[in-house]
């Protein structure tokens, strides 16, 4: 599969988690308060309140990590008010240094963010090209194969010009032009219809693979974009699965765009908390994966379009991600399908054929 490049991410962490770090952090900082304040004003303890930036950068991020950086430099002020023992110019050189390593921890920190999200949207815009490849493909398809009946039709609508223009005019000759420029029309539209399968472009190369090992790496591509707005996993993968039997890096392909679709759904209500369900079954001879998120769901208006090309409601939208995945799905002898999930949100579902028996 396509995915080695995936920058590793910590896995996001969940409410609880997050609020224990915090209550933590807070606890540590309590403690770097209180020996600072009782120790003599030799003793650097406030030079640790940099380590609380640090270990805070886990779970806080930008103004937030700001103003946890004045709140140590607050406390540094405030310790060394309240000592009441050792050498006053030896405190006031520590605090100078302590104020500034926690400002320079906060700056690098902040400056590393800065780096970590150029690389999240270079992770982003990776995803994005997997679906404007196959649209290369899909435009370049429909140029070429439109292209020769247009041609046809403008050579025999010239012909017949020309039959016409006879004194006296070639009228059979004419009638066998415009039953071309019939037929060529006809091609033309049999093309537009032939579409969807020429999408396919490369053939199927068909292989045995770890299906949730496919799943688990695509969703390693995304790992970041889940921790940035916030969503949690909740990976429901069945054990002891047979090896699923398909082209391994168009599935890869179409997982990767039910994901990027679903923390799109998401990040569209960034109000709310947000899960995002993965999960694989066995059923009968297929594999079937479930990518459930907890978005706008899926208007009825909107079910019937959901898989049309070009067909989209994003305002940066392509509209052939779901119709190229459904002309893999189908090419690899799966499907692939829609639902509104009963808490509002949309589940969406591929099968994959399971490897044959010998
Ligand atoms: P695009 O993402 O460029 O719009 P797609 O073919 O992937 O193209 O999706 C088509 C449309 O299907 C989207 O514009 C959106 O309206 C709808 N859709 C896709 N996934 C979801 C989802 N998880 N929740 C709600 N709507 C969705």
């Amino acid at each position: 599969m396509q995915t080695h490049a995936s920058i590793q991410a910590r896995p996001p962490l969940s409410r609880r988690a997050r609020t224990l770090w915090l209550a933590g952090l807070a606890l540590v900082m309590a403690a770097i308060f209180s020996v600072d304040t009782t120790t003599h004003y030799e003793v650097a303890a406030a030079v640790f309140y940099t380590l609380v930036v640090l270990i805070a950068a886990r779970v806080l991020r930008g103004r937030a990590l700001l103003w946890l950086a004045v709140w140590c430099i607050g406390l540094s002020v405030f310790s060394f008010a309240l000592t009441p023992h050792g050498d006053l110019h030896a405190g006031l050189i520590n605090l100078a240094i302590s104020i500034t390593a926690i400002i320079m921890v906060a700056w690098l920190v902040i400056k590393m963010e800065a780096a970590r999200d150029a690389a999240h949207a270079a992770q982003a815009q990776l995803l994005r090209l997997a679906r404007v490849k196959r649209l290369d493909g899909l435009t370049t398809a429909i140029a070429h194969e439109v292209n020769q009946p247009l041609a046809a039709i403008v050579t025999s609508g010239h012909a017949c010009q020309r039959w016409l223009g006879q004194d006296p005019p070639k009228l059979a000759k004419a009638e066998l032009a415009l039953n071309r420029i019939l037929a060529d029309a006809a091609r033309a539209s049999q093309i537009v219809t032939r579409v969807r399968s020429l999408s396919r472009g490369e053939p199927v190369q068909a292989v045995a693979f770890d299906f949730n090992a496919a799943v688990m790496e695509v969703l390693a591509l995304s790992t970041d974009e889940l921790e940035r707005h916030g969503i949690e996993l909740a990976l429901e993968l069945a054990g002891n699965l047979p090896r699923a039997f398909a082209d391994p890096v168009q599935i890869g392909q179409v997982i990767g765009n039910l994901l990027l679709n679903a923390i799109e759904a998401m990040a569209d209500k960034p109000d709310k908390a947000h899960v995002l369900r993965v999960g694989s079954i066995l059923k009968e001879d297929t594999m079937i994966l479930t990518v459930a998120d907890s978005g706008a769901g899926i208007p009825a208006e909107i079910q019937a379009h959901l898989f049309d090309a070009f067909w989209t409601t994003k305002a940066d939208g392509i509209g052939v991600g779901l119709s190229i995945s459904r002309t893999m799905i189908e090419a690899n002898g799966g499907q692939i399908w829609a639902e509104s999930a009963p808490n509002g949100g949309a589940v969406f579902s591929i099968s994959v054929p399971v490897e044959p028996r010998p």
